[in-house]
């Protein structure tokens, strides 16, 4: 039995629009995907270029977000103790 046929799977309900892709592309960040949404999805990316470089991108920007706040949020042991001791002085 063809695998793609027993999932519900067709060159019609294959084809996801750049919108509906760019929200696969986020939910995949922040939630993951279920197995179809990832097959739909790579299978878009494989014909898009523009979905493509917007998943680049994205990728791009979560990264140095979540590095700017680790490192605002994160202190080193010198500084936590600096901390410690303005409070003290205090
Ligand atoms: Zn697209």
């Amino acid at each position: 039995m063809n695998v793609w046929k027993a999932n519900g799977l067709n060159s019609y309900n294959m084809k996801l629009s750049c919108i509906k892709s760019t929200v696969l592309i986020e939910k995949k960040e922040l939630f993951g995907l279920s197995i179809i949404e990832n097959v739909k999805l790579s299978f878009h990316l494989s014909i898009c270029s523009s979905c493509k470089d917007y998943k680049r991108q994205s990728q791009l920007i979560d990264a140095a977000l979540r590095q700017q706040f680790v490192t605002k949020l994160e202190f080193t042991e010198a500084e936590k103790q600096e901390i410690i001791n303005k409070l003290k002085s205090e």
